[in-house]
């Protein structure tokens, strides 16, 4: 058997990380995901982080922290450091969405899912609770306002351009899709927010996560520089589709990776992410497998820049 090498010293300058929702087990495409955060940050000699994104209590599903703990672990994805549970960062949360409102930079939303469901564009919210007053008692979200936010970070336009290392450049324009929630009116935080927030906390440099995530980026990255954090590298992959050309997840019942098939879960995700070895004594085990595809892992074998 070839001698594994030892690893490299890692770098402080590459901090990954993989966020899983606990609102149920890992199918593969979210093995996927976490596959290649984990490959790009090993072959950078960074750290790759785990946290759990478990915020929203009424979408989990019981016992899927702990299943997807033991899944990425069966995977022989081992992660560096203590994994950050969102769940007990609500002060932290707090108190960012404390400092957004004493700036104004946010204001309470009473409109009802008819109204917004009825707006034109669709998805864009006019901005109705910042020019009417709110119903008094009703819930409220809070939305960040852009236009006043955007002042203070002097940016010249809502139009946030960046450049993927899988999807090349892309760019979308806030001012088309309205201020976005940051703290729910079922008195939970935002998914936006929260990432943000433990992003920048972390201090994590390369963000490697599915596509369907794509959409989400530029409201992260005007949070982050209003919160006066670094912009991350980000790296969308395609999400891994079935034969009916659906995204495998939760929502359309993917089936979970069963950790027992670890070995030849491992090889899928591998060809979803372009890469195949051959079936020889170095890549029969699982950290000989890990090992061989971090030597062999190139982004741009993904590339969907020009498609
Ligand atoms: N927790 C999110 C999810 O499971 C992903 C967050 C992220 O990677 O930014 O969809
Ligand atoms: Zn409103």
């Amino acid at each position: 058997m070839p001698k594994r090498k030892t690893p490299p010293q890692k770098k402080a300058d590459y901090i990954g990380r993989f966020a899983p929702s606990p609102s149920g087990d890992l199918h593969l495409g979210s093995l996927t995901c976490a596959l290649a955060s984990y490959l790009d940050a090993r072959k950078n000699h960074g750290n790759w982080l785990v946290r759990i994104e478990d915020i929203d209590p009424p979408r989990e599903q019981k016992g899927a922290t702990q299943s997807i703990l033991s899944c990425i672990k069966a995977h022989g994805l081992n992660w560096d450091g203590d994994i950050l549970y969102q769940s007990q960062r609500s002060s932290t949360y707090h108190q960012t969405l404390k400092a957004l409102t004493d700036e104004q930079f946010s204001y309470p939303c009473t409109c009802n899912r008819k109204r917004i469901a009825n707006l034109s564009p669709s998805n864009c919210y006019d901005g109705h609770c910042k020019t009417h007053s709110p119903k008094l008692n009703a819930p409220a979200s809070i939305r960040l306002d852009l236009v006043r936010s955007a002042k203070k970070i002097t940016v010249a336009s809502l139009n946030i351009s960046f450049y993927d290392l899988i999807q090349g450049e892309f760019s979308e324009d806030l001012g088309q899709t309205g201020d976005f929630v940051i703290h729910r009116k079922d008195g939970l935080f935002a998914y936006q927010l929260a990432v943000v927030v433990d992003d920048i906390h972390q201090g994590i440099t390369h963000i490697v996560r599915g596509d369907d995530l794509l959409d989400c980026t530029p409201k992260q990255i005007f949070l982050t520089q209003l919160l006066k954090g670094k912009q991350a590298t980000y790296a969308h992959i395609p999400v891994v589709n079935d034969d009916r050309g659906l995204k495998l997840s939760k929502q359309n019942h993917a089936t979970a990776a069963n950790p027992e098939h670890a070995h030849e879960n491992i090889l899928l995700c591998l060809k979803h992410l372009g890469l195949k070895p051959n079936s020889n004594n170095t890549t029969q085990n699982i950290p000989d497998l890990l090992q061989w595809a971090t030597e062999h892992w190139n982004l741009n074998k993904l590339s969907n820049k020009g498609a």
